[in-house]
């Protein structure tokens, strides 16, 4: 028998402003044992070139998002009651060694898929990118990358270092994690260090759209060149929340004039519905320069837009639970779901 997912608590009956500090107010990990979904933080911001502070990102998303709610009228789902969603809490990193930051993080999100289905993390500043990339390569192969931010992040090296917050999609490159034909950078804006850039760019097998496209194609357009160059392929969705305008997210390392704004982002999310998304990330969430949480509750809204995109995926949801029946059926050990007492 399936067990009912455990959901946030109830606002009637506890406050928002009351509670525990997770995600949504959600049961942790530990509380529910598996899910399809969770969230975890990664406090690392070691990485950056400009100003620092995403390492208390995790703290400030989860904090603005005690206002989130249960039902997304929009795609017309109940993220929390048709999915098992939970807070994985952090994983923990080294601050003074960005390498060594690099295989925890690879080996927390790798220990975590022993449990979860589906991981969207909160940075952290974009470093965190790659080792969550290696982990998900080695579970569907190579990726598709929807890739929201102001910058493309395909540079080389800073100051001799080769992985940084500027460089991770370059490294993802590299190392074979990245399909040669289904990336896509969106809101790309501001200046760069010369026209090369586009061109290392483009080799890498980037497509752009860029900020003043969003504007001039609209919500409907970029979800179609989105549809179009992912296609069936295993999707991670990177959203650096500077691909926003300063205005929409001012609590950010390296904020650039002429964004996106939230609305335009999460209408581009709900979008790609039925996209095959396998993994997602949040970051660049600096709550040292934000103000009245602005940029802290966009990044909480862009999560619950990710998570109801899975909650919608109801084709998924059956082929789940015919497999789960077949494997009732022929008694095979290990079927997650539904086991054990509540
Ligand atoms: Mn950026
Ligand atoms: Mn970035």
């Amino acid at each position: 028998m399936d067990v009912p997912p455990r959901e946030p608590l109830d606002p009637l009956t506890i406050p928002r402003f009351a509670g525990p500090s997770t995600f949504a107010r959600l049961p942790t990990l530990d509380e529910v044992g598996r899910a399809d979904v969770a969230i975890a933080g990664i406090p690392f911001d070691s990485g950056v070139t400009y100003r620092p502070g995403a390492r208390f990102g995790p703290i400030a998303v989860r904090n603005a998002s005690r206002l989130l709610r249960g039902y997304h009228p929009g795609l017309d789902v109940r993220p929390f009651a048709t999915q098992q969603v939970a807070d994985a809490g952090d994983i923990a990193c080294n601050p003074f060694s960005i390498e060594e930051a690099i295989i925890q993080i690879q080996a927390g999100s790798a220990a975590l898929h022993g449990t979860v289905d589906r991981l969207v993390c909160v940075g952290g500043d974009h470093t965190i990118a790659l080792p969550l990339l290696r982990t998900l390569r080695e579970r569907h192969g190579p990726l598709a990358l929807v890739h929201f931010d102001a910058h493309l992040d395909t540079w080389d090296t800073y100051f001799g270092a080769a992985y940084t917050h500027g460089t991770p999609f370059r490294r993802a490159w590299e190392e074979g994690l990245l399909r040669d034909d289904a990336s896509i950078h969106v809101g790309i804006r501001g200046p760069l260090f010369s026209p090369d850039d586009l061109v290392d760019d483009a080799g890498f097998g980037f497509h752009i759209v860029t900020a003043q496209q969003v504007l001039e194609s609209g919500i409907a357009g970029i979800v179609e060149r989105i549809r179009t160059r992912v296609g069936e392929a295993p999707a991670y969705v990177s959203i650096d929340i500077d691909v926003l305008d300063p205005a929409f997210a001012p609590g950010t390392g390296t904020p650039e004039a002429g964004g996106m704004t939230s609305r335009e982002l999460l209408g581009v999310l709900r979008g790609c519905r039925g996209l095959q998304i396998v993994g997602a990330d949040v970051v660049e969430v600096s709550p040292p320069y934000d103000h009245a949480d602005i940029t802290a509750v966009a990044a909480s809204h862009a999560i619950y837009e990710l998570i109801s995109l899975f909650a919608a995926e109801a084709p998924r949801a059956d082929r789940r639970d015919r497999l789960r029946r077949s494997a009732e059926a022929t008694n095979v050990d290990g079927a997650p779901a539904g086991g054990g007492d509540p």
